[in-house]
């Protein structure tokens, strides 16, 4: 479907879960989040209920994320489901790597496509003080999986200050497993973690200043389904590296998403305040055409750019939403 600035919508992603294992300092509050109440979150079966409707609109396209979603069960035989659902073009997965390893084989049988993975340390110590717990280890064992598994896998790092001095180590493991590394701007979603934050943030011209000392920087077509990167590489280096920066250069001219968080909201845009509860229609007995209306208001409320650089909050956390 067509929004009203004319862009095609069909990506929708879905939080299945606010809960985390892990607590990284660019997501999570300070105190972490008080759970949902496991009775505010939708059901596999309400989810599905709103991807049969998004499909009828066109949507074709799914990113399961969270929280971290691999910590719900059953979310194996949900992308199952999803997977094989009319429509479905592509399933993938944005996860933090600590529970991968054990769980990618049976996610690729199930149909899964692709997998982003957070790496946002290659050194344990620095890992446990930016996420709170984790280990690089780990997570680059679920990443191997990953790839052995034949998913296209991506790696997505925070672009706080402290990666700086681990970029050539972050592009010897891209170049080494030939996976794309990207770097992503951090986004002040609530004020807590922005004011936390504050001081590591690395404006991206520091970060392509960095990676110029390395080698010199030429423009690369992405990987397929590349979304709102820009690709590039260091002449005579085999490693992709992805700068996604929705702050300082946004790509709302060709945002094609909207977003269902764990509690039953549509979202028109990570950042919007808007929020369309089709929990509470699910729950009283709406028809897939009544589901499809609240779809077709998410679309239709998509702002043409977001105000993040202006202050625009959406009042939740980036685990609450499903980054
Ligand atoms: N737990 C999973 C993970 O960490 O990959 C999925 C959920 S997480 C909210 C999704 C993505 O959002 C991760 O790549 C994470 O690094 C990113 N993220 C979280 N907070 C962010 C922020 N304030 N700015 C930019 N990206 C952020
Ligand atoms: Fe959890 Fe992912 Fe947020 Fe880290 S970024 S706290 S792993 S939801």
């Amino acid at each position: 479907m067509l929004d009203s600035c004319g862009r095609t919508i069909n990506y929708l992603r879905i939080s299945i879960t606010d809960r985390c294992n892990l607590r990284c300092r660019f997501c999570m509050p300070e105190g972490g989040v008080d759970n949902i109440p496991h009775k505010e979150i939708l059901r596999y079966e309400e989810i599905l209920e709103v991807t049969r409707a998004a499909a009828e609109l066109g949507i074709d396209r799914y990113r399961i994320s969270g929280g971290e979603p691999l910590l719900r069960r059953g979310v194996e035989s949900f992308l199952q489901e999803l997977a094989n659902q009319e429509g479905t073009n592509r399933v993938s997965l944005t996860t933090n790597g600590l529970l991968l390893a054990d769980k990618v084989d049976v996610l690729a049988k199930a149909g899964l496509n692709a997998v982003n993975v957070s790496l946002d340390s290659l050194n344990e110590k620095r890992l446990k003080r930016l996420c709170g717990g984790g280990s690089p280890t780990q997570i680059i064992k679920g990443i191997d999986a990953a790839i052995k598994a034949s998913l296209k896998v991506k790696v997505n790092t925070v672009l706080l200050r402290p990666v700086l001095s681990e970029l050539a180590e972050f592009i010897t493991f891209s170049e080494e497993r030939q996976v794309p590394i990207r770097f992503i701007e951090f986004m002040p979603l609530d004020q807590e973690t922005a004011s936390r934050t504050g001081e590591e943030v690395v404006p991206v011209p520091e970060l392509v200043a960095a990676l110029e000392q390395l080698g010199t920087l030429v423009t690369e077509k992405g990987p397929e389904g590349c979304g709102p990167s820009r690709y590039f590489r260091l002449a005579e280096r085999k490693a992709t590296i992805g700068i996604i920066s929705a702050l300082s250069s946004p790509f709302c001219d060709t945002c094609n998403r909207i977003r269902l968080t764990a509690d039953g909201r549509l979202k028109p845009c990570l950042a919007s305040p808007v929020e369309i509860d089709v929990k509470s229609a699910i729950r009283s007995g709406a028809t897939g055409e009544e589901i499809k209306k609240l779809i077709r208001q998410t679309i239709e409320a998509k702002p043409k750019a977001h105000q993040l650089a202006d202050g625009e909050k959406p009042q939740r956390s980036m685990c609450k939403i499903g980054g």
